[in-house]
């Protein structure tokens, strides 16, 4: 079996997926402004557990769920904390539809499975035209991670989710490749102040501007036995080659005339060809700007993979705050 890729923007092929989501009769994979995501009924025990068992992900890895907007989102969640329901009100106002995920205290609509047993759920309105049609034709929230086998990059175009997850699901619906290229920011509303558990498409700054007192860790901190965000304890995101490291600009002219496959920013590529004059080993290279280089990171990934190289260098990313999402996966990737 491999999975159907249909045009996300055709009615018919929307009207299919909605159906085989509300059935629970059929794995579909479906596009977001973030990453590709893997779709069941969130309210479906049978149906979510097919999406933990055709990823091979980690029972106590939980899944975000997937509403239209936040009179959605609000039924999810238990309203005993007004603070906490507060924060995230201000918080879905400023950045829903959009790449920011909000935890908060489940309700009893949510069954455990979704929330791998702990007592809160991870929500967010997704802006994407395909999402907008699906939702139109479905009543009920959607509960996807990313389309990718437990601990490989996500994919970020329908050619991607086939190439990772295409032998476990039906069907995908293409809506073209993702905006953002990388995961939503994940935001726990629910303590003394709100904690940013995983960093992701919302820079930092922006997010501050709502929640002055949000807790930021470096990254790295997070990566292991941490009991807030279960999924940041798994090795994630990480290319199918038996070597993959990052290098720092002295390393990276060292590896430069070297068999290496190299990934670079542009103006690194640059800087090292004026230096040390052109490879002839594999180059690849993505944006300057952080929001840029992650639109591309998970495409290049699944590129470089085909090649087969045997071994990846990537440059390390900058340290400031803007590249943090970046520098989480590229840890983690590496790790
Ligand atoms: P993915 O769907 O692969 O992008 O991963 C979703 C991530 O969101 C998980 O790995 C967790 O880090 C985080 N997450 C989802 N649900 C919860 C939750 N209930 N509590 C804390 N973190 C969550
Ligand atoms: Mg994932």
């Amino acid at each position: 079996m491999s999975a159907i890729v249909l045009d996300g923007t055709d009615p018919d092929a929307v009207a299919r997926a909605a159906r085989a989501i509300v059935d629970g009769a059929a794995l579909v994979a479906i596009p977001t402004e973030t990453v590709y995501g893997l779709a069941a009924n969130a309210l479906d025990e049978r149906a979510v557990a097919q999406v933990f068992a055709a990823k091979g992900r980690p029972q106590d890895n939980p899944l975000i769920v997937h509403v239209p907007d936040w009179a959605h989102a609000l039924p999810l969640w238990a309203k005993d904390d007004a603070v906490a329901i507060e924060r995230a009100r201000a918080l879905a106002h400023a950045f829903w539809p959009g790449p920011l995920t909000i935890v908060c205290w489940k309700s009893l609509a949510v069954p455990d499975v979704v929330c791998a047993g702990l007592p809160k759920v991870a929500v967010r309105a997704p802006r994407h035209p395909v999402l907008d049609l699906l939702f139109a034709r479905l009543d009920v929230p959607i509960a996807a991670p990313s389309a990718n086998a437990s601990g490989r990059p996500s994919p970020t175009c329908a050619a991607d989710v086939v190439a990772t997850l295409g032998e476990h699901i039906e069907l995908v619906l293409d809506g073209g490749p993702c905006a953002h290229g990388i995961e939503s920011s994940v935001v726990d509303v629910t303590g003394e102040h709100p904690v940013l558990l995983r960093p992701g498409a919302v820079e930092v700054a922006a997010l501050r501007a709502v929640v002055p007192d949000l807790v930021v860790r470096a990254p790295g901190t997070a990566a292991h036995g941490d009991e807030a965000s279960p999924g940041l304890r798994h090795r994630h995101y990480a290319p199918a080659l038996a070597r993959v490291r990052l290098a720092g600009a002295a390393e990276l002219g060292a590896a430069w005339p070297g068999a290496a496959t190299l990934l670079v920013r542009e103006g690194t590529a640059r800087a090292l060809r004026a230096r040390h004059g052109t490879r002839a080993a594999p180059l690849h290279t993505l944006d300057d700007e952080p929001a840029g280089f992650a639109r591309g990171l998970y495409g290049a990934l699944y590129r470089i993979e085909r090649e087969r190289p045997a071994e990846l260098v990537i440059e390390e990313p900058p340290t400031d705050e803007a590249w943090l999402a970046v520098c989480d996966r590229l840890l983690r990737a590496t790790s």
